[in-house]
């Protein structure tokens, strides 16, 4: 399988929609966010005075989604990957009135139940 933008955000979506929970509230002051996975639910927590929530998200569920794809990396080379990619989504995200309230949504969906 190839990855499109396109695919790539509905993948991300379809993780965080019915396979993950997401945490907000205080880290580490070395930790803005992480994800623990492997087994499903992935946990996400996200402190959301130090980073943007749904950028961070994005990056976390990342992290998830393309875990087989970026075996052959180190996890250094893996951080810059995402980090472009967390970039590249977020960014079509902003662009679009109706991906912003469904990240919104959903978000506060999984933060408020
Ligand atoms: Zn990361």
């Amino acid at each position: 399988m190839k990855w499109t933008l396109d695919s790539l955000e509905r993948a991300l979506r379809k993780a965080l929609a019915s396979s993950s929970k997401l945490k907000l509230g205080e880290l580490p002051p070395n930790l803005a966010a992480d994800v623990t996975w492997g087994s499903s639910p992935a946990k996400i927590r996200v402190d959301g005075h130090k980073v943007g929530i749904r950028p961070a998200v994005i990056h976390e569920l990342l992290h998830v989604v393309l875990d087989e794809d970026l075996k052959p990396f180190d996890a250094q080379i893996q951080e810059v990957i995402i980090e472009a990619l967390e970039k590249t989504i977020d960014a079509r995200v902003s662009n679009s009135k109706r991906r912003i309230r469904w990240w919104r949504t959903s978000i506060q969906t999984k933060t408020t139940k």
